[in-house]
């Protein structure tokens, strides 16, 4: 009988370190997260399931998007006061009005049964809420599960588009405008990189303006180098 002595590798070692630390859950990221992670899962391989999938997502992207709406406006007040003072000044834009009427009108259908299941009864939860069977919206019922979960942690804002890649992400800070430090890395030499590409284009126009070298007078200079043709510049990507 040989003696073989298990060492633990640098991965289990990592994941033991890992679940002593627990990690901080911030309001919705639960939601939050399973939404992002279906919104961006574009496996299509051309059946009628994705497809299937595809107008489902669009559903629950228009749902998202009212959300957003209803909920940025809401946001922009602390009380209910301060908000029907906007409304009275008439403050408050049509698409917000719009975005409600319209979740209103998809979450009509959104009707909820109450269960007694053995499953949940015994582990603790004795009513159930389960989606009523012939709800139109039936297919997208758990997203719009998500989507309520998340306005009820206040952090239904945090679901947002990358601006960037245009995949979904959940933001853990409020400034926060690409999906990763990749897509803000890319954004920032983009916006490098078409600096210094307008720069050169501006030498060079400024160069065959004035080919024999000499000193053009200092307004028809600022002209070139500040005002510039920015309209016919080469197209950024
Ligand atoms: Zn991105």
């Amino acid at each position: 009988m040989s003696l073989v002595i298990h060492r633990r590798s640098e991965q289990q070692e990592l994941a033991l370190a890992n679940r002593a630390i627990k990690p901080r859950v911030y309001p919705g990221q639960q939601a939050g997260g399973a939404l992002v992670a279906w919104l961006n899962d574009k496996s299509d391989d051309g059946s009628w399931l994705a497809d299937s999938q595809q107008s489902s997502r669009k559903a629950v992207e228009r749902v998202l998007e009212d959300t957003t709406i209803v909920c940025r406006e809401y946001a922009k007040f602390s009380t209910e006061p301060e908000f029907y003072a906007a409304v009275k000044n008439g403050e408050i834009p049509a698409s917000f009005w719009e975005a409600r009427e319209r979740w209103n009108r998809t979450m009509a259908d959104f009707a909820h049964i109450p269960t007694i299941e053995p499953f949940n009864f015994y582990e603790g939860k004795r009513i159930a809420w389960s989606l009523a069977e012939h709800s139109p919206v039936g297919l997208i019922g758990m997203q719009l599960d998500w989507i309520v979960e998340l306005i009820q942690e206040d952090a239904l804002l945090k679901v947002r588009k990358c601006q960037l890649c245009a995949n979904w992400y959940f933001a853990r800070f409020e400034p926060q405008e690409f999906c990763s430090n990749l897509c803000r890395g890319k954004n920032h030499s983009r916006s490098d990189a078409f600096r210094q590409r307008r720069r050169k284009y501006m030498r060079e126009y400024y160069r065959s303006k004035n080919p024999r070298g000499t000193e053009l007078d200092p307004a028809a200079r600022a002209e070139f180098v500040g005002t510039g043709p920015a309209h016919s510049e080469p197209h950024n990507e």
